[in-house]
């Protein structure tokens, strides 16, 4: 090679060095992995302009929220757990609604289940879609994020982590970062007066792993949302003497079953004795505080860190993702969710664009005109489920038409979300029994052998060895 030619070349990887960017993924549960397929699915169209990227996840396996633990408090590392899954969980929404437009049911599955899998065969659809020797070589285990900062000059960011495999600290320059850490694991748990003498087990919904503790027992469950709604049935399905569901703002209104009802807000405790706002006292030997979780990023300073309580249109996120005060952070899965797989698909596929070039990211001013238009709808939601799910799918819709994502019947799985709300409505215990077709494949669901009450043993081998029986169609 002569020197002029050695020269060119060597430029050129430089520029090549220079130009290729580099891009952190904070979380690998369902968001990270969703980015990092994301990129895959470009690599393995051909594309050569990828850049470099690096996902740090704090747990040692991907999975994120679905990946069961066991343990409460602190992992093996000393981190705050961040699993709040629990034994006995079954979906709470028809499988139908979060189906992958590529991946479907009946393709992992080979023959049709029912509509509201338990957890574990849930996680076995949506690991199966994933190539994880492709995606596992990205993720560095064990390493949780402990602080990013960007700097204006250079236009990076610099990521902190501790290795826990190799007992050392990690720092990287990023020119991206996608935060998918998730906002369902620091426990939002409320004080209430006496509560720090009460003669029993106290713990946040976060805690929760096993309704089998509460055999026989009489439990009082805080908060009106889904994990008070599915952790005292839970709760009455393994054999709790008697559950009491106190809401702060409205009763979740089933029609329960003898042994479990509502009241309104605790306001103090005498010893076991709760008394309630209406006057009413009971006593328990439990009080499970289904009441939240907060955002917590203790990874990020206050310039970058987002600020929201759990609600259906963060502030500051442009299309939902990219923070408006530096677009070069992102973040997946800020929403309450209703849609979720399809939608934090969705969400990466976009955010993979922007990275990528593909999409000119607007200006700030059209970005923070589109922000408005999305919060000012927002703001006049009502409230209700119906309404939620309706703007939740036009926000899916807007972020489809950007991209080449594959289209799905957004609106159709909205029906299906209204449909879910009657059949709660109809019958809080037996709603797991309902069926609905795919939209994807139009593969209508079986029915399970024997009412949700009846199976208790929900691990994938039992659950598939069931004899579910087609759906008799009215
Ligand atoms: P997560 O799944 O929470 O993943 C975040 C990841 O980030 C984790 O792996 C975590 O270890 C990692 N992480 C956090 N902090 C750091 C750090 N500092 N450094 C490095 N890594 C970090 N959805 C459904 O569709 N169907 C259901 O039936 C359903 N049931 C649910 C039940 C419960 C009790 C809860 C709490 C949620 C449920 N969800 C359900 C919603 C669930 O949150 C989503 O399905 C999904 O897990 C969200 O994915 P995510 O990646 O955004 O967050
Ligand atoms: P959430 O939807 O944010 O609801 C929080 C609840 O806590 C609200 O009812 C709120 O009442 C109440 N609350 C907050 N502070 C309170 C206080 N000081 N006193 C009394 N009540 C208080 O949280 P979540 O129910 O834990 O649900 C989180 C996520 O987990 C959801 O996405 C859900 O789908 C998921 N999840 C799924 C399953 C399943 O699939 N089986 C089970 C459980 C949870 P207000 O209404 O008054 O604000
Ligand atoms: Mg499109």
């Amino acid at each position: 090679m002569t020197k002029a030619i050695w020269l060119r070349a060597s430029l050129a990887i430089e520029e090549i060095i220079l130009s290729s960017k580099r891009v952190a993924i904070l979380g690998a549960g369902p968001s990270g992995l969703a980015q990092l397929r994301a990129f895959e699915a470009a690599r393995q169209s051909g594309r050569e302009d990828l850049p470099e990227i690096i996902c740090y996840e704090k747990q040692a396996d991907i999975g994120g929220m679905w990946n069961y633990t066991w343990r409460t408090g602190l992992d093996k590392n000393g981190e705050p757990v961040h699993g709040s899954m629990y034994r006995y969980l079954w979906s709470n929404g028809p499988k139908e609604c979060l189906e992958f437009a590529d991946y479907s049911f009946d393709e992992h599955f080979g023959r049709a289940i029912p509509s509201y899998p338990p957890r574990a065969v849930l996680k076995d659809y949506i690991m199966g879609r994933i190539d994880q020797q492709a995606i596992k070589k990205y993720i560095r285990f064990e390493c949780p994020v402990r602080w990013v900062e960007y700097d204006d000059d250079s236009k990076k960011f610099t990521v902190t982590v501790t290795n826990h495999k190799t007992n050392t600290q990690e720092v990287e320059e990023f020119d991206y970062v996608v935060v998918a850490t998730g906002h369902f694991s620091t426990p939002n748990m409320p004080f209430f007066k006496g509560i720090d003498k009460f003669p029993g087990r106290v713990l946040h919904a976060h805690d929760f792993r096993d309704a089998l503790e509460f055999e026989n027992k009489d439990v009082l469950v805080v908060g009106s949302s889904y994990s008070a709604e599915d952790i005292a049935s839970q709760c009455f399905k393994y054999g709790a003497q008697s559950i009491t569901i106190s809401y702060r703002s409205q009763p979740i209104g089933h029609t329960w079953p003898e042994g479990m009802e509502e009241r309104p807000l605790v306001t103090h405790f005498e010893g076991n004795i709760a008394h309630f706002s209406d006057g009413s006292t009971k006593g328990f030997d439990a009080v499970i505080m289904c009441t939240g979780y907060l955002f917590h990023f203790p990874f990020l300073p206050d310039e970058l860190r987002l600020i929201t309580e759990n609600c259906m249109y963060p502030n500051n996120l442009y299309k939902g993702v990219l923070f408006q005060p530096n677009p070069q952070l992102i973040y997946l899965g800020m929403h309450d969710q209703y849609y979720t797989f399809n939608k934090l698909d969705v969400q990466a596929w976009y955010a993979r664009d922007i990275i990528l070039g593909d999409k000119v990211l607007a200006d700030a001013k059209t970005r923070q005109a589109d922000i408005k238009i999305w919060r000012d709808r927002h703001d006049k939601l009502d409230g209700s489920d119906e309404q939620n799910i309706d703007f939740q799918a036009d926000y899916i819709l807007d972020l489809l038409a950007l991209i080449d994502y594959p289209d799905f019947p957004v609106r159709e799985q909205a029906e299906l979300f209204k449909q879910w709300l009657r059949d709660k409505q109809e019958n809080i215990m037996g709603y797991r029994e309902k069926t609905y077709p795919s939209t994807i494949t139009n593969t209508m669901a079986t029915e399970l052998p024997k009412p949700w009450l009846e199976i208790k043993d929900d691990s994938l081998e039992s659950f598939m060895s069931l004899d579910f029986v087609e759906a008799t169609v009215d």
